[in-house]
């Protein structure tokens, strides 16, 4: 996770009935067995699995602070990687995949799943996550809405990966990777930097007129984050 082979302990069965995953910041993911209703074993999810680890890299790379857009941008970096992680578990395409985070571990309350990549706000009932700028929320809760406004790099990264066609942990994956690996990627990078990073790694490592730069491009305007 640090690139120095740091060890990692994946510890089970947290707490009492608790409803959530995490990672500590120091090598411990916590897996909680939720209390049936909410959230079930969340071992159960390889998105989940993934979700959590990526926390450890984005840490280790850009140390995005947990807050606001940043907040929101090291979410949603998880949520890419994680579901990079099940799709090629599952051998799905971008096409094929169901873009969903958290299927495998949600109960009857969240059910079918706690985000949706494709169609952020469409998860469960409680699912407000918007899919554009136009929705993002501005709130004190959730440092900043980190879980809510992540959405909108969760819908662009979909566009990407279903733009440029294929395995989305290949071009996709690699320039997602690149951007969070990007020493001019900073710890308060907003949207716009970010996204204007993703199109700079696009283009460098396939070319200014690529499709794969095409296909980012087009992507953060759809969610309407100017790429700068
Ligand atoms: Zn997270």
């Amino acid at each position: 996770m640090d690139d120095q082979g740091m060890p990692l302990e994946g510890l089970v069965h947290f707490g009492t009935n608790y409803d959530n995953a995490f990672y500590d910041g120091a090598g411990h993911m916590f897996f909680g067995d939720g209390d049936g209703k909410t959230l079930t074993d969340t071992t159960k999810g390889t998105d989940v699995v993934g979700h959590e680890l990526t926390h450890g890299v984005t840490q280790h790379e850009a140390n995005l602070t947990y807050s606001g857009q940043s907040g929101a941008l090291n979410e949603s970096c998880s949520d890419v990687f994680g579901v990079l992680v099940k799709q090629y578990h599952l051998g799905q395409s971008a096409q094929q995949a169901d873009w969903l985070i958290g299927a495998d571990i949600v109960g009857p309350l969240l059910s079918p799943a706690l985000r949706s990549m494709k169609a952020p706000g469409t998860a469960n009932q409680y699912d407000h996550q918007p899919a554009t700028m136009d929705g993002y929320v501005r709130t004190t809760t959730d440092n900043g809405g980190v879980h809510t406004n992540s959405g909108i790099p969760n819908r662009a990264f979909y566009l990407v990966a279903t733009g440029i066609g294929g395995n989305a942990w290949e071009a996709p994956g690699q320039i997602w990777y690149d951007t969070l690996a990007d020493p001019r990627l900073r710890p308060n990078a907003t949207f716009s930097s970010f996204a204007g990073l993703t199109l700079r790694s696009a283009r460098s490592r396939y070319g200014t007129a690529s499709k794969e730069a095409n296909a980012v491009s087009s992507a953060w305007d759809a969610v309407k984050v100017r790429a700068h």
